[in-house]
């Protein structure tokens, strides 16, 4: 069984959407300790005036000893938990994936056109289809 986040200060990313009618996918990414110290929690950086957290910052600070990497770098390192409900096929499953997106051409209903947009991507445990966790489009 999947640990669940308590709350969203515990994770990178969360999100809990429908792909269809029937499928569904939850995802979440929990925030590691640094690997520099080992002690700490990375986040965002914090501002040195408000002391709260960057959250557009494109890199990750130890709190404890400042060490700093890229986003990208740092969430390449991290583990996605997914529990989904497979538009497919109905199948109800949960697994783990490294946090790794990559560029993936999906087909768009709305706009009726191949869209090539980052995703998180899996496949189901039954009908092994592609399944996706898009990043959001801004
Ligand atoms: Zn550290
Ligand atoms: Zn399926």
């Amino acid at each position: 069984m999947l640990v669940e986040p308590k709350s969203m200060d515990e994770c990178v990313y969360f999100t809990n959407r429908s792909l269809n009618e029937k499928g569904k996918i939850k995802c979440w990414v929990f925030k590691e300790k640094c690997v520099k110290c080992g002690k700490e929690l990375m986040g965002k950086p914090r501002d040195p005036k408000t002391g709260k957290p960057r959250i557009r910052a494109k890199e990750y600070e130890c709190p404890g000893c400042k060490y700093n990497v890229s986003e990208e770098e740092y969430e390449n390192t991290l583990t996605a938990s997914i529990q989904y409900t497979c538009q497919y096929c109905g199948n109800i499953g949960e697994l783990q994936v490294p946090f790794k997106r990559k560029k993936v051409k999906i087909f768009n209903e709305d706009e009726m056109k191949g869209k090539t947009i980052e995703s998180l991507r899996f496949q189901c445990g039954k009908c092994s289809k592609n399944l996706d966790v898009t990043r959001k489009m801004k």
